[in-house]
């Protein structure tokens, strides 16, 4: 048995960006977190928990306390995880709770339910005595202010926004306010596995900036934004409408079932989301039962940390776009 550990700061074009080098520091520092936590405790799901917390904590990643706001400028948070021994729970658009996945941890282990949203599902953070979400970082709201001037200057390049841009013209709110916002999908996510041979994922988000208030993207929605079986652990980043599409991590967990080559199962999977939604749509991240660490992107970058043989590597572009580390 093996253990082994994935994280991803999100998948997107990491252009200009107020933060960067912070937000590489942060993968950097949350990956050494949770895989000490990984080795002191054994257990996947704590690994992969404190990788998240740890990255919605730092305020420089679209994640908890560091997420970026909708059109409206308000903050709706979505969170999930799973594990392959059968443990589920999520949230979507809540807005007061600092720390997202903690409550979907909650959800999966307090009550009977797979997903709670909005503001009773803050509720339930405030029974659990979880932090309430504190105002937007600067960072966050140099960002913002920076993506509100893009939009009334420049026309959308990219599909999503364009669509956006249309609907929001048509109903005559915010006329002309949403345009090129590509740089802008970074949600965090965390998959491990322990030598117990338990698989789990974690994945929480603030969102697409500037998304219509209400919107619920993939994170929290079980074989889109995360996904475990027993052979395989996924956590995908990207615009959540493409990734609820075509269920990027469902499909490598079916891929699996069919004992397909993991080579094959992740390319194939690339084949299909370009087929069907094209490129410049999303990453994931993996672990399999074997410890192997996948990933794969179709965007300009991904930031993501693993650790082989105890060191820790953290990679924005990494090379080539879909790769299976073996030897962990
Ligand atoms: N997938 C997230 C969403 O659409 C965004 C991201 O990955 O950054 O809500």
């Amino acid at each position: 048995m093996v253990k082994s550990i994935a994280l991803h700061g999100g998948a997107g074009a990491w252009r200009v960006r107020p933060g960067v080098e912070k937000s590489i520091e942060t993968i950097r520092k949350c990956t050494e977190i949770a895989w000490r936590k990984l080795v002191e405790l054994n257990n996947s799901l704590e690994a992969v928990v404190e990788a998240v917390k740890c990255m919605e904590d730092s305020g420089y990643l679209n994640a908890g306390f560091g997420s970026v706001p909708n059109l409206l400028g308000e903050r709706e948070l979505d969170a999930g995880l799973m594990t392959s021994t059968g443990l589920i729970g999520a949230v979507a658009a809540v807005k007061a709770t600092r720390n997202p996945i903690l409550l979907a941890r909650i959800v999966a282990e307090k009550t009977p339910h797979i997903l709670l949203a909005g503001e009773n599902a803050d509720k339930l953070a405030l029974m659990n005595s979880l932090p309430p979400l504190p105002p937007m970082p600067e960072v966050v709201m140099e960002r913002y202010r920076e993506v509100l001037k893009k939009v009334f200057r420049d026309e959308p390049a990219d599909y999503f926004y364009k669509a956006l841009k249309t609907f929001v013209e048509s109903n005559g709110v915010f006329h002309g306010l949403i345009q090129k916002l590509i740089e802008v999908y970074d949600t965090v996510g965390a998959v491990a596995i322990d030598d117990r041979g338990v698989l789990a994922a974690a994945t929480s988000t603030g969102g697409v900036i500037l998304k219509l208030p209400g919107r619920v993207g993939d994170t929290p929605i079980p074989g889109a934004g995360f996904y475990a079986s027993s052979s395989v652990a996924c956590s995908a980043t990207g615009i959540g409408e493409f990734i609820i599409k075509t269920m990027p991590c469902l499909r490598l967990g079916m891929e699996y079932e069919s004992r397909r080559a993991p080579e094959d199962a992740l390319r194939s999977i690339f084949n299909y989301v370009e087929k069907n939604v094209g490129s410049n749509t999303m990453g994931l991240i993996a672990i399999d039962k074997d410890g192997k660490i996948l990933y794969g992107y179709n965007t300009e970058a991904m930031l993501i940390g693993y650790v082989v043989k105890g060191e820790v590597f953290v990679e924005l572009k990494p090379e080539p776009r879909i790769k299976i580390i073996h030897d962990v």
